[in-house]
């Protein structure tokens, strides 16, 4: 089993750390910072191996080069962005194997959010890490790709096996939830879901991971086929990519 650690940086990130017990590779998904990486490091006695980036935005890769800088580790992120990525050593792209000890993850391009975004899946694991292409009831916004590019880009995710545990770089599930409730005020699952979210961040707890099973059931952004939800944004006979398109651009107003 891999373990996975969960640090809350900054306003909203979330870093994830990955230790493999067998042959004690770690790795550190989207470093927006080093230092609490370096002390979970230090704590749990771990010697980091590889950075695994998504995309370039610097609250993904703000603490590459000190991490290198201080540990010897290799960089792994989208080789289209291979000039704006620091330090990167080793550029992937759509089908490409990363290992983490004999744990495999496919690289799976998702543009749209950024052109060069890339997520992280270890099939045997059962768990992605999908920066900010997926969020929780939400997708990342499209500062650099189409409403065409990131709908197919989530199409992949979607097609994901129910039970992935899906791991975004951000907390904006509370937020992402009461935009969704506009969309689908009906939905059952999706009421019970924001009850559950809202107690979680009352606590300050994490609402991340969630799996593709939920978000199949709550996520707008994964819900274009839903007749209530193109009937709330009136878009019953539209294609499924512009009801996407349409939902995208109401939450950009929200
Ligand atoms: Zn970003
Ligand atoms: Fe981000």
């Amino acid at each position: 089993m891999l373990t996975i650690l969960q640090l809350p940086v900054l306003n909203d990130n979330y870093i994830y750390l990955l230790h493999d017990p067998v042959s004690g590779e770690t790795a550190v998904v989207d470093p927006a910072v080093t230092q609490p990486v370096l002390d979970v490091l230090k704590q749990k006695g771990w010697q980091l191996t590889t950075i695994l980036n998504t995309h370039h935005h610097a609250d993904h890769v703000g603490g590459n080069l000190a991490l290198k800088q201080k540990t010897g580790c290799t960089v792994i992120a989208p080789l289209s962005d291979q000039n704006r990525i620091p330090g990167i050593d080793r550029g992937v792209v759509d089908g490409d194997v990363i290992m983490l000890g004999k744990h495999t993850a496919k690289v799976i391009s998702t543009p749209g959010h950024t052109s060069g975004h890339v997520v992280y899946y270890f099939a045997d694991d059962n768990t992605l890490f999908c920066g900010d292409t997926l969020f929780v009831m939400g997708c990342g916004r499209l500062f650099e790709g189409t409403a065409e590019q990131m709908w197919h880009s989530l199409q992949k995710l979607k097609a994901l096996p129910a039970s992935t545990r899906i791991y975004c770089a951000h907390e904006y599930t509370q937020a992402n939830g009461r935009f969704s409730l506009t969309v689908e005020p009906d939905n059952r699952q999706l009421q019970q879901r924001m009850e559950l979210i809202n107690q979680l961040r009352a606590k300050h707890l994490p609402t991340v991971p969630s799996t593709i099973e939920q978000e199949l059931a709550t996520n707008p952004f994964f819900r274009e086929d839903s007749l209530a939800l193109r009937e709330t944004i009136k878009m019953v006979n539209k294609k499924p990519v512009e009801v996407f398109a349409e939902v995208r651009r109401l939450k950009d107003s929200f």
